[in-house]
């Protein structure tokens, strides 16, 4: 491995003098800092680079042997590289070696994430193992985010969605070091996470607004050593609806009516979120008046729902027959009084 010796103490955080025990929980309490899992940006790869020197430190330290000839020969660059060499040796011997693997001589002594990630399981379990054992230990795992889209009818009842996550993943060829024996893990190209899709359902409540955060606990990504997953968010935006306008749990919509049905009332079937429903337009309606369908709107916040507005559009029939044409007449003969009078006095007052 072509980097510059280094303190492995110093990596540690620990005294020349420390003991097996001393050096156990420094590297039980930086891995949990340091772990990449945890990180995400620019913060990652530096977390990535730290895990692989403290890996390195641990690896050497942890092992008496390998410690006494450390402290031998310092970390003078020739003497760590003949004693890399070495280890190498003691690797490859055996058809498999001493951590229970079984790789070619050419690999590059040095990167020693085999004999970590033994260390790292026999500690904190592969992922949930040992839950139960180490929830004292665990760090949480980070909170998700995601979008999602509702129809307004969904948010009438709410809804089940299927939600696909991308979730990073502990890279299982290496265990999270990103190397094997020196060389970057090319499962995961040397960051040791890899991603994996995932589809969850999740229920979204009945009344949800327009851009709220809805939290969904326990479904972020997992913790690490134990600790318990972090939780999902998704971000709701609420699709419009060709008919209805949402305001608050009160819906809009325009109800399209004849000017005798305006004039002398009429039960017309007007379009709710749900089944359509009969509705009075009194006699008299005046063009725009608003009809309110009480508690056909979207459930409120508060209990109950909100109302549907109906606003009266008066329609002129687009067939005129001669009988109509007769009506209009008789009708054209009464005595009104001009429509375009406020128009015409606005006007003026320009
Ligand atoms: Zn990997």
């Amino acid at each position: 491995m072509a980097t510059a010796p280094r303190d492995y103490y110093k990596t540690l955080g620990v005294p020349r003098t420390a003991s097996a025990d001393d050096i156990k929980k420094a590297f039980r309490r930086l891995a949990r800092q340091y772990h990449p899992d945890l990180h995400t940006g620019a913060k990652k790869a530096e977390m990535e680079k730290k895990f692989k020197e403290l890996n390195e430190a641990q690896e050497v330290l942890s092992d008496p042997d390998k410690r006494k000839k450390y402290d031998q020969y310092g970390t003078d660059w020739e003497q760590a590289q003949n004693f890399n060499n070495a280890r190498q040796q003691a690797w490859t011997r055996g058809a498999s070696g001493p951590w229970g693997f079984n790789q070619d001589s050419r690999s590059q002594g040095g990167g020693g994430s085999e004999h970590f990630s033994d260390f790292f399981e026999s500690l904190f379990g592969n992922r949930g193992r040992r839950t139960g054992e180490r929830d004292d230990l665990g760090t949480p795992g980070e909170d998700l985010e995601t979008d999602v889209q509702l129809a307004l009818r969904e948010v009438l009842t709410g809804v089940t969605k299927r939600v696909t996550l991308r979730e990073p993943q502990t890279c299982s060829t290496c265990v999270g070091s990103g190397s094997l024996r020196g060389r970057p893990c090319t499962t995961c190209h040397g960051s040791g996470t890899t991603t994996q899709h995932k589809t969850i359902e999740v229920r979204i409540p009945a009344g949800v607004q327009d851009g709220t955060r809805v939290r969904v606990a326990g479904k972020g990504q997992p913790g690490a050593y134990g600790g318990k997953r972090g939780d999902l968010y998704l971000h709701v935006s609420i699709l419009s609806d060709p008919i209805f306008r949402r305001q608050g749990s009160d819906l809009h919509a325009t109800l399209p009516v004849y000017p005798w049905e305006a004039a002398l009332g009429a039960e017309v079937t007007a379009p709710t979120l749900t089944e359509p429903v009969k509705v009075k337009v009194p006699a008299g309606s005046k063009a725009d008046s608003r009809l309110r369908l009480k508690g056909k709107g979207l459930p409120a916040a508060t209990g109950g729902y909100g109302d549907l507005f109906l606003a009266l559009q008066i329609v002129m029939p687009t067939v005129v027959s001669e009988e109509d044409r007769v009506l209009y007449e008789r009708l054209s003969k009464q005595r009104h009084p001009d429509p375009r009078t406020d128009l015409l006095d606005t006007a003026r007052r320009r």
